[in-house]
């Protein structure tokens, strides 16, 4: 069953929507301060609706501090029907936002059209691949002709990045600064060319879609495969 957090203060909104949404099938966890939702955010939930007026503070921060952590989606409900709130919400990364007052039928139609385009990015981000190869990142595990490949973390990050870039150059210092981020300081020089022979090897007869490019890095190559 689907799982939402209510964020409002104003109760009658809240009994309604509660009331509303838990008939139409889904399980409602309502709270009316942003302390409150900060604590029960870790819960897991499907979607957010988030006023953003609220006693003790603006409903962006919570937007901001649920963005820091993850893309659940969030609906923001508010009063204030001005360009800059909208416009605010959108790019602090609310995937919609709805007016009051609002039919709840409204309601329930806009939470839909978010899941449903939630769960299509997801279908289309998730797996990656290329001929015999394929990578899920939902369930970090890359299968080679069907046949799951053991892969190191470090391993798998670098999958990911060739295979979201196919035929585009990625620099060394690129590659490490993406795959090592903040550790790369410390990252020895060959580190990289170590883990590159070790994904071949697991690559097998597609080990030369990783095609070194001298003096610069490395390239997922998707075209015809060299002998
Ligand atoms: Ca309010």
């Amino acid at each position: 069953m689907r799982k939402i957090l209510l964020v409002e203060d104003e109760e009658n909104i809240v009994f309604a929507v509660k009331r509303f949404l838990e008939n139409t099938g889904y399980t409602v966890c309502a709270v009316c301060t942003l302390s409150e939702a900060k604590a029960c955010f870790q819960n897991g939930f499907d979607l957010i609706l988030l006023d953003l007026n609220l006693p003790d503070g603006d409903g962006f921060t919570f937007l901001d501090f649920v963005r820091e952590k993850s893309s659940i989606p969030v609906i923001c409900l508010t009063v204030r029907d001005s360009d800059r709130d909208v416009i605010g919400g959108l790019e602090s990364g609310a995937d919609d936002y709805i007016t009051k007052p609002f039919k709840l039928t409204v309601l329930k139609a806009r939470i839909e059209t978010v899941l449903r385009r939630v769960k299509k990015n997801l279908k289309i981000q998730s797996i990656l691949q290329s001929d015999g190869v394929t990578l899920d990142k939902n369930l970090k595990k890359v299968f080679v002709d069907e046949r799951e490949e053991e892969l190191s973390r470090k391993e798998f990050e670098l999958m990911c990045l060739f295979m979201e870039n196919p035929g585009r150059t990625l620099t060394r210092e690129l590659i490490i600064d993406i795959v090592w981020g903040r550790d790369s300081d410390f990252v020895y020089d060959n580190t990289l060319s170590v883990n590159i022979r070790r994904l071949r090897q697991k690559l097998g007869p597609y080990r030369n879609r990783i095609q070194t490019v001298r003096g610069f890095g490395y390239r997922w190559d998707e075209g015809e495969m060299p002998k």
